[in-house]
């Protein structure tokens, strides 16, 4: 009798113990998810165009970017922005699924647009470990889209999630994003965010209609737009959305660039009275 009430102690305790270490594992599941979960690029970053927002009279410009590309809505893309006669700025990536479209690059240069880095990898983990494994990472962008361009002309860089992401500090601490914008400087390069998001890439897959309807709430009362899109497949309503969003921006009064483009011909805009 006594010995029957010890093992079924015993069993219990097992049970007991076992149910323990399968939640203890459930939670480790969780909190991994959680920890090395990608966020969205879609929040605005930061507020290096607030200044920009309130200035009446002021010439009103917009640089359209593309993220992530090049890929398979690229083409299409280049093909509205040729039919629109508007230049747009691409933000590169070299990850397996842009391979087979970087020769794009060319064409893309060739049609008067701008081709800027973005990250080979694009995985945060990775890139943002310390400021050494960044550059290695961009040194691979700039070797695999070396065939396609002048490596010169490469000097406008995005960092994957916008230069104050905080997922960043995971990796390589807090003051990450603040050396890597001083590095990018001191090399002569421009980092640029961006102040209006389409939020075409996200999960719920926004339609037309719905890309549009973002960018026109980011966009009012600013007088430079840089707009946050994406020539990726996940971003499949881009293509439609875009004559849209061109159009809206041309009624409004906006004069289209390129990033490197921008400040010229603001400064050019503002001395011609516009
Ligand atoms: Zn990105």
């Amino acid at each position: 009798m006594r010995w029957d009430r010890c093992g079924e102690i015993q069993r219990q305790k097992v049970r007991a113990y076992l149910v323990l270490g399968l939640l203890s594992a459930a939670l480790a599941v969780v909190l991994h998810l959680l920890y090395h979960r990608q966020t969205w690029e879609t929040s605005i970053p930061n507020d290096c165009f607030a200044a920009a927002a309130v200035e009446p009279g002021a010439p009103r410009l917009v640089c359209l970017t593309f993220d992530d590309g090049p890929g398979v809505n690229t083409e299409p893309l280049l093909a509205i922005l040729e039919e629109e006669k508007v230049p747009a700025t691409f933000f590169v990536c070299a990850q397996p699924v842009n391979r087979p479209y970087l020769p794009l690059v060319r064409t893309i240069v060739q049609q008067g647009h701008q081709v800027a880095m973005h990250s080979a990898s694009h995985q945060y983990a990775q890139i943002y470990q310390s400021t050494d494994a960044f550059w290695q990472d961009i040194k691979e962008l700039r070797r695999q889209l070396e065939p396609y361009l002048s490596l010169g002309d490469l000097t406008w860089l995005r960092f994957p999630g916008g230069s104050t992401n905080t997922v960043s500090h995971r990796y390589g601490g807090r003051r990450i994003m603040e050396e890597l914008k001083a590095q990018t400087e001191e090399k002569g390069w421009h980092w640029i965010d961006w102040n209006v998001c389409g939020e075409d890439a996200t999960a719920s897959h926004p339609d037309a209609e719905q890309i549009l309807r973002n960018i026109r709430q980011d966009a009012a009362d600013k007088t430079v737009c840089v707009v946050l899109l994406h020539d990726t497949k996940t971003a499949g309503q881009t293509v439609e959305a875009l004559p849209g969003i061109i159009g809206w921006f041309r009624e409004q009064g906006y004069h289209f660039c390129t990033v490197a483009q921008m400040e010229q011909l603001q400064g050019s805009l503002q001395s011609a009275g516009e």
